[in-house]
């Protein structure tokens, strides 16, 4: 992440830079929150409505970006390793991991809110880059000093 760059990440920018449009899908007759087609020589990522939830489109949609730039690539991965490395590119494209870090702190919906993406994904990227624990402490105390507040603890 460059400094000066903003979050949360605008996905409309980087699928415009790579010539890849998203479509939001309604008539999907697939239960797959979504996929990436080739469409004559431009790619197409297809959210399902009926399946991905809004909050859950900007990953689905990082992802999908993934596979895109696999099949770019030539990469020959295996389906469930291709999975794993599209939703790891996807966690690190919307949620970098040095602002993740430095905000590791911070209360959950408040980074839901600055990564946009959900709160199971902001959960796992807190634990793959090892940030629970401390995120955790940090709610704790908040939580803690809130009750002193209320004056329901000491
Ligand atoms: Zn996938």
């Amino acid at each position: 992440m460059r400094r000066g760059d903003k979050l949360p990440v605008r996905m409309s920018d980087v699928t415009a830079r790579l010539d890849i449009e998203v479509i939001i899908g309604t008539g999907a007759p697939s239960r797959a929150r979504a996929m990436a087609a080739r469409v004559g020589s431009r790619w197409r990522v297809i959210i399902n409505a009926a399946t991905c939830p809004p909050a859950a489109r900007r990953f689905q949609a990082a992802h999908e970006l993934g596979h895109i730039l696999l099949a770019r690539c030539g990469a020959a991965l295996d389906p469930a390793e291709a999975e794993r490395w599209c939703n790891a590119f996807a966690a690190a494209l919307l949620m970098p991991a040095d602002d993740v870090r430095s905000h590791a702190m911070w209360p959950l919906d408040w980074l839901t809110r600055r990564f946009g993406v959900t709160r199971t994904a902001m959960r796992l990227r807190l634990v793959e880059l090892g940030c629970l624990s401390a995120h955790e402490r940090a709610a704790a105390v908040r939580r803690r000093a809130s009750m002193i507040e209320l004056g329901a603890g000491s």
